[in-house]
């Protein structure tokens, strides 16, 4: 089993040709409202490829509330630890334009009163092979969270924001992708980005888009992983997709490399397909795909 603690946003998608400017108003192509939020992304990735997930979080008393613990719960994620509280859901709202290029605000409703976790909360961290944490919440919770797992604790550090020491101190994974290494270290280079991020966590791992990912640890051991080639029509939760994915098959006991190739052929999935929750593959289509790229890499 494997705890999210984190974020539930209902995503508010407008599909325009241009982003209008301020004082401007255009006509949009299409417009979706989808279950996500990096927290509970997550989660659902991790039950969709295999395991148990538990989501940690809020919902607020909105109309939004019951749609996401129901996407959740709809996907088997354990859904005990998820509070409904007084007020709005988080919301992002999302513009998509004609290029594929995003514009988001988030406004963070439920997921702004998360405090750390209480008691039965760390019961059930504590009962985990992993906790999976984002920045979606306050910081406060999140550090909370992390010094009192007792399990391993895999940060995915975005929104991109700085890091407080003993949140570092507590993590064991850091799954960055390229921006958010550069924007941690001040390094452009991800390989240099990796050997700075060591000094400060045992285990890092990069996300490189259609690259790939990197991988490094402390004690020495470096693998690098290329993305299956796929035509992205939406990137939206790749990210959230990878890091699922990867706990899951860490959780398995699967060889570094072995657990990234799992990795990136999940997200290499999702990344085919539009939205964040019904974008993520299931165990299977995960299997096939890392068969057929094994069979070609022959
Ligand atoms: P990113 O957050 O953009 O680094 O993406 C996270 C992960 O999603 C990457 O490590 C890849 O495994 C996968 N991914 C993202 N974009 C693509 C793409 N265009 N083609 C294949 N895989 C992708």
């Amino acid at each position: 089993m494997i705890s999210v603690f984190g974020s539930a946003n209902m995503d508010l998608v407008a599909y325009v040709s241009t982003a209008p400017r301020r004082g401007e108003t255009v006509t949009g192509r299409a417009f979706r409202a989808v279950p996500g939020g990096k927290g509970a992304n997550q989660a659902i990735a991790v039950a969709r490829a295999g395991a148990g997930a538990a989501f940690l979080g809020a919902v607020g008393a909105d109309e939004f509330g019951p749609v996401l613990r129901e996407a959740l719960a709809g996907a088997g994620v354990d859904v005990t630890r998820l509070r409904t509280v007084p007020g709005p859901s988080g919301i992002a709202h999302i513009v998509v334009d004609g290029d594929g290029g995003n514009s988001i605000i988030v406004i963070p409703g439920a997921n702004g009163t998360v405090t750390g976790p209480d008691a039965a909360d760390l019961a059930a961290i504590r009962r985990s092979d992993a906790l999976l944490l984002q920045l979606e919440l306050p910081m406060d919770a999140v550090v909370a969270a992390a010094t009192q797992a007792e399990v391993p604790v895999v940060l995915t550090p975005a929104p991109a924001r700085e890091l407080p020491g003993e949140l570092l101190a507590a993590v064991g994974l850091l799954i960055p992708n390229e921006h958010e290494a550069a924007a941690l270290t001040g390094l452009a280079d991800p390989q240099e980005s990796l050997a700075a991020l060591l000094d400060l966590v045992p285990e890092v791992v990069i996300t490189l888009g259609a690259a790939g990912a990197i991988y490094g640890s402390r004690s020495g051991e470096r693998a690098r992983v290329p993305a299956p080639p796929v035509r992205a029509v939406d990137t939206t939760a790749a990210g959230d997709t990878f890091a699922g994915a990867l706990a899951v098959a860490r959780a398995e006991g699967r060889p570094h490399r072995d657990a990234l190739r799992f990795a990136t052929a999940a997200a290499a999935l999702s990344v085919q397909r539009e939205g964040a929750g019904p974008s993520m593959p299931a165990r299977a289509e995960i299997e096939a795909t890392l068969a057929a790229t094994t069979e070609e890499e022959r």
